[in-house]
């Protein structure tokens, strides 16, 4: 899944460096060089991680983290904070604002990548392209290919998707709107009634191994991959 990262730096020549290397890495990257701009694109479109410098003109970083954690639909984002600043309590500063990690300016573009893989994969790991191994079903997002019990199974982009989304975060049980949010993206009006299109698609085409019966309905509340399915949908 391609994932986009928001990166809110106004030295333009550092927010160059980074949007050349993550989009080398194969992220989707867009550039803010304010927190209006910042609050402005997760408005029209939720990206999946946030770099957030410390020092910016106006509303500063730490300011931008906090309004980012008191809205709901933001409150989860994952968010690196980017600064020069390196004293113990800046950091302490930084992190109890709501970031999730913090990087010190220099920073090798190395660094940096790994830091936000290892946030996706602890916040988001059906962003990375970790193969995902359960219950017989091995999905490898590299090379988009999915076995159920050593047979080939072909799924559609959705499909696939929706699998992976649920293979990441088992036994939990997501509504529609949480699945169309986290599979579609937010920024996408589709019915909640598309997402059960879907399921039945990627039911029918993991019924040959059986593996249909651990995508459960959960009626009233939405759908989940349960590694111990009880019942016959
Ligand atoms: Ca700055």
């Amino acid at each position: 899944m391609k994932c986009t990262i928001l990166v809110v730096e106004d030295e333009p020549a550092i927010a160059e460096l980074i949007s050349v290397n993550l989009s080398f890495e194969g992220y989707s990257v867009r550039r803010a060089s304010d927190s209006l701009q910042a609050e402005a694109f997760i408005k029209a479109e939720l990206p999946n991680l946030i770099i957030i410098d410390w020092m910016l003109p106006g509303t500063s970083g730490i300011q931008l983290v906090k309004k980012c954690r008191n809205v709901e639909r933001t409150k989860c984002i994952p968010i690196i904070m980017l600064t020069a600043r390196s004293t113990e309590e800046d950091k302490i500063d930084g992190l109890e604002s709501g970031a999730d990690d913090y990087v010190t300016k220099p920073f090798s573009p190395k660094e940096l990548g790994a830091r936000i893989k290892a946030l996706l994969r602890r916040r988001s790991p059906e962003l990375t392209d970790d193969a995902v191994t359960k219950c017989g079903i091995c999905l490898n997002p590299t090379t988009h290919s999915i076995t159920g019990n050593g047979k080939a199974i072909i799924l559609g982009p959705t499909e696939f998707k929706l699998l992976h989304f649920f293979m990441t975060s088992p036994e939990r049980i997501h509504s529609r709107g949480q699945i169309l949010d986290k599979v579609w993206g937010d920024h996408v009006f589709v019915e909640d009634r598309t997402v059960d299109v879907h399921i039945r698609r990627l039911r029918k085409a993991l019924s040959p191994t059986n593996h249909d019966k651990n995508i459960e309905t959960i009626r009233g509340s939405g759908y989940r991959f349960a590694t111990n399915p009880t019942k016959k949908n």
